[in-house]
């Protein structure tokens, strides 16, 4: 995913610690995942047949799950993840023998467990169940809030442990299971999942999907609107809203060269096709890396190809993530870690050593901005986590990123990269379709790439980098040529205070965000103006320039971009660039009446994810 920003800490009441298993290996004593009621060491899933119908007028999705487990401990229960979930009734094996199970009491952020009677030999659970209204997984969006508004739109988001709102499994990221699903859906609209996908419309309605590599829960997703598909090449295409089509698959023409690339990388594509669905707005995130089918926010078409790293980066994930698994949320930097520094690898491959170096910075400077918001010593900057009591998704934050990519880059610059490359692409075949633990990725790095050599080990600092807060003394040095132009344009300009002395040439995303990042604090309304004059900052289409700009235009009370603030944050709900917006408002009074105003007519376009990070900001 791509990608949260902050931390909030919200304490729970739960006391659970719950060993999960994968089967496929043998190390499963260190697995324990807070997050899930689950018992996967007694009774595991295996796989999952989805029939599903979606109904637009209630709100609901209802159907039916049957699970194919294994009863590993000949238990008499196997106990299943659910929040806001009605369950209608539950039966066993093909011939349906009802059977009793209860729902435990509801632990805040994590749900019910549900718990059902099974035997010795019980190899199938069907759940009866239904959705509530404000099942959190899944927004519903009304024609209005969407691109072409007429019809209206569904998608979920399941990550982090948010599965178990819509569909009752045992959600955790360390079990894994392959799934068919049957999706009904009203005759006019398409219905695509984290699956191998229809590529147009039928008239019944009636969509049937196949996952046949298994994937956590996590990583189930359903999205049903006025969708239509254009491919790119054999195997990569796009779909989006009529509307949108045609300028998403102008914008990520790329794509096919980037699997490429990738697999020239790390090794062979392992899903198939590679697609991408352009939602609408509201997605509260840049993307997520369903298999064979990332979600993507309509906020990286820019009309340039400029924000297409977004797409490397869910595209990474095929490997990070997808394929190798972190085992529970608190080896969570194992998935994005990884994803950052094989994104910006590809980027290289295909846009060049410029383009990936300025990313590299940019990065840089929001991990160095985090580590000052969180504090040096904050145990919430180490990359092994510790999320237990704490909801998953808003503990994440550039740590696991940015720190998580300096990681790996320090280790390439140690070992050289091809030695670094020979090792990551044999870590994700040797355990690809595992889910793996931060002390068993740390135990392979030792095996296969470390081997012994003492010195290395020390000059590496694994220790500080995992365990330690802050940043050790062997963090890489950054700097991009590019940039370093710009810091130059612009003190020339401070000196002269002539805005034609910013005579950038190329004027590049990365290089304009450079630009308004380093614009001095005490600029004055008067240069603002001039500078919104020759860049057009404040009418620019191009969503991470918009935030940039806006956040100063905030602080520095620029009215001339405020009426495009409140349409920004009425019609975006991507959670990256409505918090440093909100947060920057809310620093004086009068600001935070300003975002109370605007929340109250944006928040109904907002996914839950998002609304939630922002609710607790404004109260
Ligand atoms: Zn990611």
């Amino acid at each position: 995913m791509k990608r949260l920003f902050f931390v909030f800490p919200i304490l729970v009441l739960f006391s659970c610690q719950q060993k999960t298993a994968d089967t496929k290996t043998d190390a499963t004593e260190n697995k324990s995942d807070a997050h899930s009621f689950s018992e996967p060491h007694k009774a595991i899933v295996k796989h999952l047949d989805l029939d599903i119908k979606v109904d637009f007028t209630s709100q609901l999705i209802s159907g039916k799950a049957s699970w194919l487990i294994e009863n590993l401990a000949k238990s008499e229960e196997i106990v299943f993840d659910t929040r806001q979930l009605q369950i209608q009734k539950i039966t066993l094996g093909d011939d349906e023998t009802e059977t009793t199970f209860s729902l435990a009491e509801n632990v805040k952020i994590l749900g019910q467990a549900l718990k059902v009677k099974i035997n010795d030999s019980t190899k199938k659970v069907n759940i009866y169940y239904t959705t509530s209204k404000d099942a959190a997984a899944v927004q519903w969006l009304n024609p209005q809030q969407t691109a072409g508004k007429k019809h209206p739109f569904l998608f979920t988001q399941s990550q982090a442990i948010l599965a178990r709102t819509w569909i009752p499994c045992q959600d955790s990221p360390g079990i894994r299971f392959t799934y068919n699903a049957k999706v009904t859906v009203p005759a006019e609209l398409l219905a695509l999942m984290s699956a191998e996908n229809p590529q147009a419309k039928n008239a019944a309605g009636v969509y049937e999907f196949k996952q046949p590599n298994p994937i956590p829960s996590y990583l189930m997703a359903l999205a049903v609107g006025d969708i239509e598909f254009k491919p790119i090449d054999s195997r990569t295409g796009v779909y989006a809203e009529p509307v949108t089509i045609q300028k998403a698959s102008y914008e990520f023409a790329d794509m096919g060269k980037m699997v490429t690339a990738a697999e020239n990388i790390y090794g062979p594509y392992k899903w198939g096709r590679y697609d991408v669905l352009v939602l609408p707005p509201s997605f509260p995130f840049g993307g997520m890396e369903n298999p064979m089918l990332t979600f993507a926010t309509p906020t990286v078409i820019a009309g340039d190809r400029s924000l297409v790293s977004l797409i490397a980066h869910e595209l990474a994930h095929s490997w990070s993530g997808n394929l190798v698994t972190n085992a529970t949320w608190n080896d969570f930097w194992l998935n994005e870690g990884f994803t950052v520094y094989f994104e910006r690898r590809i980027i290289e491959a295909v846009y060049g050593k410029d383009e990936a170096k300025m990313q590299e910075v940019l990065g840089f400077q929001d991990l160095n901005a985090t580590l000052e918001d969180f504090g040096k010593e904050s145990p919430d900057t180490r990359l092994k986590a510790d999320f237990n009591d704490r909801d998953p998704d808003e503990g994440v934050s550039d740590i696991a990123y940015e720190k998580g990519f300096s990681f790996l880059r320090t280790i390439e610059n140690e070992v050289g990269r091809e030695k670094l490359d020979a090792f990551l692409k044999n870590y994700f075949n040797s355990h690809a379709f595992q889910s793996v633990t931060t002390e068993e990725f740390l135990a392979d790095l030792d095996k296969n790439l470390i081997k012994g050599d003492k010195q290395l080990r020390d000059k590496l600092k694994i220790d500080e980098w995992i365990y330690q807060p802050g940043l050790p003394s062997n963090s890489p040095a950054v700097s991009s040529v590019n940039f370093t132009t710009v810091d130059s344009l612009i003190s020339t300009w401070k000196k002269t205070g002539k805005t034609s002395d910013l005579n950038i040439s190329k004027r590049s995303t990365n290089v304009l965000l450079y630009l308004i990042r380093h614009l001095p604090e005490d600029i004055s309304i008067s240069q603002m103006t001039a500078i919104d004059k020759e860049f057009g900052f404040t009418s620019s289409g191009n969503s991470e320039i918009q935030a940039a700009w806006y956040t100063l235009a905030i602080r520095k009370k620029y009215t001339p971009a405020y009426p495009s603030i409140e349409k920004f944050l009425t019609d975006v709900g991507r959670r990256k660039f409505l918090s440093p917006l909100y947060k920057e408002m809310i620093k004086t009074s009068e600001g935070k009446q300003w975002a109370k105003n605007i929340y109250q007519k944006a928040r109904p376009n907002y996914h839950s994810v998002s609304y939630n990070s922002i609710d607790e900001l404004l109260k």
